[in-house]
């Protein structure tokens, strides 16, 4: 494990996206697991936390910490693909249009896009449950993770996949990760209060991703994946995701309209929405 406290490399890391400004104490650049794993163990000693940092453009300050931070930069590899079931298996570092451009070639794409996708990187869109002009069609970034591979704040590497309640591969995980059983009775209990106070709105990141796994519950299905995507960063760091694809649209058809008000823009996405618009932007005088 390197880690830096240099100066400028201090300087470097107290500042993302967001409007706000904290100094670490020191940057650990992730090229392996056991450089997080090492991050952990020196940070429960010297009792420092640890933030986990992607590309660095969240608005909300996610990626600065007083303690170590770690930059997953490094550590971005597209692991795998597998063309016939639309998958592919990458590190979390890997920027977003980078993914794309390697997946052009398959004829593929992953649809969430935000508009940093030329500097986000992949762990950070699932930490944010990132999504852009095109979450209208095709939903979130926890819409399109089939499995996730995280490191704990206890240094245990756990794979999380969408588990049938009927199975016996619950059964089994469940068995080695007894938490896991509390929190689906939590849900459980909770679903109808959970899906009530819910907004009922296409795009919304705040707070874990109660709504999708309590749903997932009514189908027979636990969705352990989308328990950790938008956590920012909270719950572990994400090592590896294996991601469902879509096939590259082979006509796009792009209007632009003008408007004399946001609510006259606002009445208008409202009516194209019966068209299946595949992305709704909304660019003001100062954007
Ligand atoms: C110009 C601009 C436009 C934007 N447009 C959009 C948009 O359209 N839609 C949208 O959703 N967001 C948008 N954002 C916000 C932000 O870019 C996205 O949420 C993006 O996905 C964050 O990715 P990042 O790699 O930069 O993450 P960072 O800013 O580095 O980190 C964000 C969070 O992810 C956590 N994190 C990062 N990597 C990991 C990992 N491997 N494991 C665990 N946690 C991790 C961090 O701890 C932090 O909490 C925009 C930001 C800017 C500056």
């Amino acid at each position: 494990m390197t880690y830096i406290k240099a100066k400028a490399t201090i300087t470097a890391y107290s500042s993302d996206g967001s409007i706000y400004s904290v100094a670490p104490h020191a940057v650990v650049p992730v090229n392996s697991n056991e450089d997080i794993i090492s991050a952990l163990i020196t940070a429960k000693k010297d009792n420092l936390a640890v933030s986990v940092r992607g590309g660095g453009t969240g608005l909300s300050g996610g990626a600065l910490g007083n303690g170590i931070v770690l930059d997953m930069s490094g550590y971005n590899k597209i692991l795998d693909i597998d063309v016939s079931k639309r998958m592919v298996l990458t590190q979390p570092g890997v920027i977003y249009d980078e993914l794309n451009i390697f997946l052009k070639k398959f004829s593929l794409f992953f649809p969430p896009d935000p508009s940093s996708g030329d500097s986000c990187q992949i762990g950070g869109m699932l930490a944010n449950n990132s999504s852009g002009p095109r979450s209208v069609k095709y939903g979130l970034t926890s819409d399109f993770v089939e499995e996730l591979a995280v490191i704990r704040p206890s240094g245990k590497l756990i794979t999380l996949k969408k588990l049938r309640l009927d199975s016996t591969d619950l059964v089994t995980f469940l068995s080695k990760n007894p938490e896991y059983q509390k929190i689906h009775d939590i849900l459980q209990r909770n679903k109808e209060l959970i899906l009530s106070r819910w907004p009922r709105v296409k795009k919304n990141s705040a707070g874990y991703n109660l709504r999708q796994v309590t749903e997932n519950l009514g189908r027979g299905i636990l969705n352990l994946p989308a328990l950790y995507v938008g956590s920012e960063g909270t719950l572990g760091v994400f090592v590896s995701a294996k991601l469902s694809l879509l096939p590259i649209p082979t006509e796009i058809l792009t209007a632009r309209l003008y408007f004399k008000s946001l609510v006259k823009a606002g009445e208008a996405a409202l009516d194209i929405q019966p068209l299946g618009p595949s992305g709704l932007e909304m660019v003001d005088g100062s954007t």
